[in-house]
């Protein structure tokens, strides 16, 4: 079996006699507790992904947690308690930021289709920064911003055309993509910013796509937003703020991303001497490592051409895989025998569709009935995707913390999902 990063002898993830244990809690015992299926979060890695990302900058950067990767409160609390920031890109995420109590100061507001509430909701919080996606959105926001007797602080995210050599699903920097403001355009976009009303530019943007797992595509990108700041700078328009976006890559199988020393060391090159503020924006590359999906054998079946292992967590629990062909390692909660071997099965869901497949011909240990498995890797967009499809209850996330864990969000009952909905009057 391969090693993502959090098995290699990380403390977080380890089998300890022959069991799975997250820094010391054994896996079993909280599956035991909450019931399969339910993703797991260390605190320990998170803690370490953070000090690592500020440690590579010398302290000297803001890091805004990109809130979509897994906005769980008690994980976004436990950033936020570590000096982290938050990225948001819904009103939804400014207000779990706010409930975890990460400081207006330290939450920017990125996103390609705000609402004028949400605009709203942003200047009402006094957010550090709202990224600006669309000259259209500039206006509004002016407009809004007057209403309200608030200004502004915003930078223009644009769109470098550099193509980030990641899923297409996941790829934001091209010029066909949806996101920013074409590089040619922005100069403009930017005098008109600064004679708007309670509109005040302080910076530009970028995010160019996600797990991006070579600093090729970064340099081109910055280096090309940093000519801008410096082409602007020249005009008299006094950037300070430059925002790299988030995107660096993480191991699930056999990449080697870049490691986040020489990442930080590209952006110092890059932008030294320029007195800028520097803001990040990673999601996956704290999160990812840090949590696992843990389900359970239900039944071993064979057909003529292949094995399936049915387990108790589907498409809708883990989407990565139906949606991004995603890989993710799979290890059985009991450590197999050294010697144990290895079969092709296809690992699979309960949910009514083909897609609902987490790995075909995957070589694993015997598993039957009633073994715990362990998703690596699920702690970014896992939980946060789930659905109720097929009327599955939400999957509950539990987060640990040395030799404790909490539910940070439980699995709702049967008749919570009914109290969701009503029938109209008229069936009654
Ligand atoms: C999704 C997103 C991120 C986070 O991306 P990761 O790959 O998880 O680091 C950051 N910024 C913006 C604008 C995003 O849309």
């Amino acid at each position: 079996m391969s090693s993502p990063d959090n098995l290699a002898g990380a403390p977080d993830l380890a089998y300890r006699e022959g069991a799975l244990v997250m820094e010391e809690v054994g896996v079993a015992a909280m599956a035991q507790r909450v019931g399969t299926p339910f993703y797991a979060y260390s605190s320990a890695y998170l803690e370490r992904r953070y000090r690592a990302f500020m440690a590579a900058f010398g302290g000297e950067a803001l890091l805004c947690f990109a809130v979509k990767a897994n906005s769980n409160l008690g994980v976004l609390r436990h950033l936020g308690r570590l000096g982290a920031g938050a990225d948001l890109v819904s009103e939804g995420e400014l207000r779990r930021a706010l409930a975890a109590a990460i400081p207006a100061n330290r939450l920017i507001f990125s996103g390609v289709g705000k609402t004028e509430a949400e605009l709203g909701a942003a200047l009402a919080a006094d957010v550090h920064q709202i990224n600006i996606e669309s000259e259209a959105e500039l206006s509004l926001l002016s407009e809004v911003a007057k209403r309200v007797g608030r200004t502004a602080r915003i930078a223009i995210r644009v769109n470098p055309d550099v193509d980030a050599n990641t899923h297409a699903k996941i790829s934001t920097g091209r010029s066909g993509d949806k996101f920013g403001i074409d590089l040619a355009r922005a100069p403009e976009v930017l005098r008109r910013a600064k004679e708007l009303p309670r509109i005040e530019p302080v910076g530009l943007a970028v995010h160019i796509g996600s797990q991006i797992t070579s600093l090729a595509p970064f340099e081109t990108a910055f280096s090309r937003v940093i000519d801008l700041l410096k082409a602007l700078r020249s005009e008299g328009i006094a950037l300070t703020r430059l925002d790299l976006g988030g995107g660096l890559g993480i191991r699930y199988k056999d990449e080697t991303p870049p490691s986040v020393e020489d990442y930080a060391a590209l952006v110092m090159r890059l932008t030294r001497g320029l007195r800028l503020e520097l803001a990040f924006e990673q999601g996956r590359w704290i999160a990812g490592n840090a949590g696992i999906l843990v389900s359970r054998v239900l039944y071993v079946k064979e057909s003529t051409a292949r094995r399936f292992v049915i387990v108790d967590a589907a498409m809708n629990d883990l989407m990565r895989p139906a949606l991004y062909e995603a890989w993710h390692e799979i290890v059985p909660v009991a450590a197999p025998e050294s010697k144990a071997p290895l079969a092709a099965v296809d690992v699979v869901g309960p949910v009514c569709e083909t897609a609902d497949v987490f790995a075909a011909g995957r070589l694993l240990p015997p598993l039957a009935a009633g073994d715990l498995v362990a998703f690596l890797s699920a702690g970014a967009y896992g939980a946060i995707m789930s659905s109720g499809y097929n009327s599955r209850l939400l999957v509950p996330e539990v987060m640990v913390h040395g030799g404790e864990f909490a539910v940070v969000r439980p699995r709702p009952t049967y008749d919570e999902m009914l109290a969701q909905e009503r029938v109209p009057l008229w069936l009654l």
